[in-house]
């Protein structure tokens, strides 16, 4: 196809705005799908990212479009990872295209994440259509959001497009504006082979299939392609393009987007971002913002029953197949035998990771407490990468600890702000910047990354009734005081529930969890006492009284609902726990201890 007649763009929305629904109407009324092969959110594929309304791959399609001019126009949609914890994704998917719907619901307003996905379009050059959805809805109010756009992201909405994706009102002229108001791509077909990586995973049938755009040249079948950042160099079995379903084509010139397999082993051995150019005469410069992806929170995964050890490991080679910013490698502990240490995105990858192994391959997992990467440096001057607080150095041996820091950006209705505020605050966060739109506030704040990791945005939403929307960065690393805290049950140390935790808050988290495990902790035949210590210092204690024969014996007479409960929850218990010293301990311990409420 010559370039003027393509038209590559993504669709940028905070979540539940309609980009689905959207996407889907798109393909739809273009006849892209048959209506018989028509399922609801076509590009969403796999079944924990629909039940969490969220999409880890990249994914694509290619519609075929005959304007009102009368010429047919190849419009290539790249349906972006839709959370935080996939920004350098998101941002190398916005590279590959020109242009951006931005959706808005007409109801709603701009939110957070509406504004932290919109800045991705404009750091990539994208021109950007405003789309208001929902306009079936009576509370639906363009002029108010028109308005919000402007005032809040400063880009002009005059010509915003009133669509109702449910319904199917302004889907024509949707298509339409993505033909007259977003630029063709460029390039040029004679240069050297320039394209990029935009994604890849593992297929079960064609191995890993690499998502590309093609910046300059012609990628073929046949031809042997580098990727600029391992030098590896690969035969291209097949080249093409997602209809949305895999079809061959001859070939990809300048400005498409498809995909390739190339006898690539390993996702691992794809490298989002990358340059892909040919073998010979290819090009010297490759694309700029290459990125490593790593991993920023760690935490240990460990069989229930021990006896699943090979399972587990079977699981997570599996799933590192096709994730290679999931990274892991074997770990012991004295106390939950055999497991991985396993890195991750952010706290919602790891949960989706854990969902998988749970639910795709039966295990039930303990999860340690999940912590962020410290930097300790040693007083003889070396500095060590702390992905366990297990492992922290004798602290006579340290000099000083850097941690994680984040830029978070929080928008809530104003009613809430104090809520909000504090809630930052309590988590050690300064505040950088506090601006109104309306009746809504934005907040910035910098906050400590182990702050935010265990549930930040649970409590986010509960002080906001559900009404806040949050969005972070990871900033850097600075110095500040922090200490390794451990947990003795029954005076023996479990290492999984060792956490690290600034000194000024070390005696409230220390009672905070003590507290937590004397509830989550079954009653035994003997007294166990629950202690936090900093090194050798007991900081905090909590005694979880011995067993009668009868458990509930002394409820008779008493709450016959506690009663209930109580049963309820050895009940539950028996399945999950394992033994810690003398102690029964349930796998919801490990990170329910964490949460502070
Ligand atoms: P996404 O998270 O941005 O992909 O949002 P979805 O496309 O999944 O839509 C979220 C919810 O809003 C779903 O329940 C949709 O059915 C609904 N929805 C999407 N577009 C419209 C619309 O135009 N009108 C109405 N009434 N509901 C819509
Ligand atoms: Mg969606």
């Amino acid at each position: 196809t010559d370039l003027d007649h393509i038209r590559n763009f993504s669709i940028v929305a905070h979540i539940d705005h309609g980009k689905s629904t959207l996407a889907d109407r798109l393909i739809q009324s273009t006849n892209t799908v048959a209506d018989r092969d028509m399922k609801e959110q076509l590009l969403d594929s796999m079944d924990i990212e629909r039940e969490r309304g969220i999409t880890i791959k990249a994914n694509t399609v290619r519609i075929d479009y005959t304007a009102q001019n009368g010429e047919t126009y190849v419009l290539n949609l790249i349906d972006t990872p839709g959370h935080v914890d996939f920004a350098y994704e998101v941002s190398r998917s916005m590279r590959a295209v020109e242009g951006s719907l931005l959706v808005v619901d007409s109801t709603q307003g701009v939110e957070a994440q509406t504004l932290a996905n919109v800045y991705q379009a404009i750091e990539a050059d994208h021109e950007i259509v405003p789309v208001l959805n929902k306009i079936d809805l009576p509370a639906s109010d363009c002029d108010r959001v028109a308005e919000q756009i402007e005032d809040v992201i400063g880009i002009d909405a005059t010509d915003a497009i009133q669509v109702s994706a449910k319904s199917g009102i302004g889907i024509e002229d949707t298509l339409e504006a993505i033909v007259h108001r977003l630029p063709a791509p460029t390039g040029d077909r004679d240069a050297p082979l320039k394209a990029m990586l935009v994604d890849s995973w593992y297929d079960a049938y064609l191995g890993v299939v690499v998502l590309v755009r093609i910046m300059d040249g012609v990628l073929k079948k046949g031809q042997r392609i580098k990727m600029m950042q391992t030098n590896a160099v690969y035969p291209v079995d097949r080249v093409g393009v997602f209809r949305p379903a895999m079809t061959t084509v001859d070939e990809l010139g300048p400005g498409e987007i498809g995909f390739i397999t190339a006898s690539i082993k390993q996702v691992r051995d794809t490298k989002v971002g990358d340059t892909i150019t040919t073998e010979k005469k290819g090009t010297d410069t490759p694309l700029p913002g290459f990125k490593p992806s790593v991993p920023v929170v760690f935490c240990g995964l460990f069989p229930v029953d021990s006896a699943e050890f090979e399972d587990l490991r079977d699981a997570i080679e599996k799933l590192a197949l096709n994730d290679a910013s999931f990274s892991y490698e074997m770990e012991t502990s004295a106390a939950l035998g055999f497991g991985f240490r396993c890195g991750f995105l952010g706290l919602l990858h790891l949960e989706v990771i854990r969902d998988r192994i749970e639910r795709e391959y039966d295990i039930d997992l303990i999860t340690t407490a999940p912590s962020v990467i410290y930097n300790i440096y040693m007083k003889d001057g070396s500095m060590i990468e702390l992905h366990n607080p297990a492992d922290m150095p004798d602290p006579s041996t340290v000099d000083h600890i850097e941690e994680p820091r984040i830029k978070a950006t929080i928008m809530v209705p104003d009613e809430y702000l104090g809520d909000v505020l504090k809630l930052c605050q309590d988590r050690r966060g300064i505040q950088m910047d506090l601006t109104y739109a309306g009746t809504r506030a934005m907040v910035v704040y910098d906050l400590p990354l182990n702050e935010v990791v265990f549930d930040f945005y649970d409590r986010l939403k509960s002080v906001t009734k559900g009404y806040a929307s949050f969005d972070y960065q990871m900033t850097g690393y600075r110095e500040d005081n922090l200490v390794k805290m451990q947990v003795l049950v029954n005076d023996e140390p479990v290492d999984a529930l060792s956490t690290m935790v600034h000194r000024d808050r070390a005696e409230m988290r220390g009672r905070a969890m003590c507290e937590k495990l004397k509830e989550l902790i079954p009653r035994h035949m003997f007294k166990i006492p629950i202690q936090a210590a900093i090194g050798g210092k007991v900081i905090a204690r909590e005694t979880l009284s011995a067993l009668r024969k009868d458990v509930t014996a002394k409820c008779y007479g008493g709450d016959a609902t506690r009663k209930k409960k109580l049963l309820e929850k050895q009940k539950a218990g028996k399945k999950k726990m394992r033994q810690f010293g003398k102690v029964d301990i349930p796998q919801e311990a490990f990170i329910s201890a964490l949460k502070m409420d």
